[in-house]
């Protein structure tokens, strides 16, 4: 038996404590969204492990998303948002899939299909991103009779900074523009509006569900203002190893790859780690690395393609073959996903969302 290179570690009994503990603050149905792989975590076995642990309904942002969790078995309710006109529709409603409708357009293209699509409304109260907004008056005379209209929602722009005014002035357009539907004689089932830091935050703006998405995967929508897994009582559901493909004793003064951006200081230990840009690392991180033996090993260079490089210290006993953490939780001292986004200009969204395809995903529990 080959041992992987490097692998991502995905323990879904996690994600059910953090779904029980979503579950338990938002005192209403969860959507657990699944989106881009489930966050890099995997769309099938998320989906299948969110159903089991309570998760109400599943969201994707893509049609293709939502019939591949039809074909494998999924029976929950699934909602695709990011559904433009000239989509495959009638497989969606084939599938029992519901719908984002943002603009007249689609709603015209749903109406002729047979079976009554199932739809729900997305409004834009502020975030100038999906929903209708200058077609709202025109869409409010529309024949709704071929369409069964499950449900209204909109999206927050800075439910992670509570604080915020804009929170309320979505909060209270939205309530304005669910009563302006319910005044052309439409009452959908479901209103919905918070995403992960709006669960946590926001008890005002829960309503029939959730759309719980970063916070399900245990990591914080925002650490800045909301405060870290740990402080939201998240568990991080993915932790990544890789290999150290090689490691050598170089002189100080040694230029380290592409570019010799960084040189050694003094006489030390490198250590080749086995994944790059290709697999998710960005290539901009720093004051990122890994951690083996209890300790941290920070990067130094350039990040490659299959391969970035550590300064293991001069008094390591890593060894050329051994496994490395690059993220995990954070209790030991290792880096977080957290700490590889500030690494590199971004968020930890981005960080597990773009770990690519060549990295195996094992459903088992973390290692040290
Ligand atoms: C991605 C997304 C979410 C989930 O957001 P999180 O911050 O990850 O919880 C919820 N709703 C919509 C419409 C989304 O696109």
């Amino acid at each position: 038996m080959f041992e992987n290179r490097a692998e991502a570690r995905i323990d879904l009994s996690r994600l059910s404590e953090n779904i029980e503990l979503l579950k338990k603050t938002s005192k209403t149905k969860l959507l657990a969204v699944v989106k881009a792989d489930a966050y890099g975590h995997g769309l099938v076995e998320v989906a299948k492990s969110a159903e089991t642990a309570g998760a109400d309904w599943l969201g994707v942002a893509l049609l293709e998303e939502a019939i591949t969790l039809r074909k494998n078995g999924i029976t929950s309710p699934v909602l695709a948002w990011l559904v433009p006109p000239g989509s495959d529709f009638q497989s969606a409603v084939n599938l029992g899939i519901d719908l984002a409708i943002a603009d007249i357009r689609a709603l015209s293209e749903v109406s002729q299909l047979a079976n009554k699509p199932r739809i729900h409304i997305e409004v834009d109260t502020g975030m100038s991103r999906g929903g209708f907004l200058n077609e709202w008056e025109e869409f409010l005379t529309s024949d709704f009779s071929k369409v069964d209209i499950v449900g209204i929602f909109s999206h927050f722009a800075r439910a992670d900074e509570p604080l915020e005014k804009q929170n309320s002035d979505q909060l209270n357009q939205f309530k304005k523009m669910v009563s302006q539907l319910e005044a052309v004689g439409v009452k959908p089932k479901f209103k919905h509006l918070s995403n992960s830091a709006a669960t946590l935050m926001n008890p005002d703006a829960t309503f029939d569900f959730v759309r719980t998405g970063i916070a399900m995967y245990g990591l914080s929508p925002d650490v800045k203002t909301l405060g870290d897994s740990n402080k939201l009582s998240l568990k991080p559901v993915m932790q990544l190893r890789a290999k150290l493909h090689l490691v050598k004793n170089v002189p100080a003064g040694s230029p380290v790859g592409y570019g010799a951006t960084q040189v050694t200081n003094s006489a030390t230990k490198l250590g080749v780690v086995a994944m790059g840009y290709a697999d998710g690392i960005p290539r901009t991180a720093l004051n990122a690395g890994v951690f083996v033996n209890g300790r941290k090993a920070p990067i130094i260079g350039r990040v490659s393609m299959d391969q970035f490089v550590v300064d293991l210290g001069s008094d390591s006993s890593a060894k050329s073959g051994d496994w490395v953490i690059i993220f995990g939780d954070g209790t030991r001292g290792e880096y977080t996903a957290d700490d590889w986004g500030a690494a590199s200009s971004s968020i930890n969204y981005e960080i597990v969302t773009r770990i690519g395809p060549r990295v195996p995903r094992i459903y088992a529990p973390h290692v040290y």
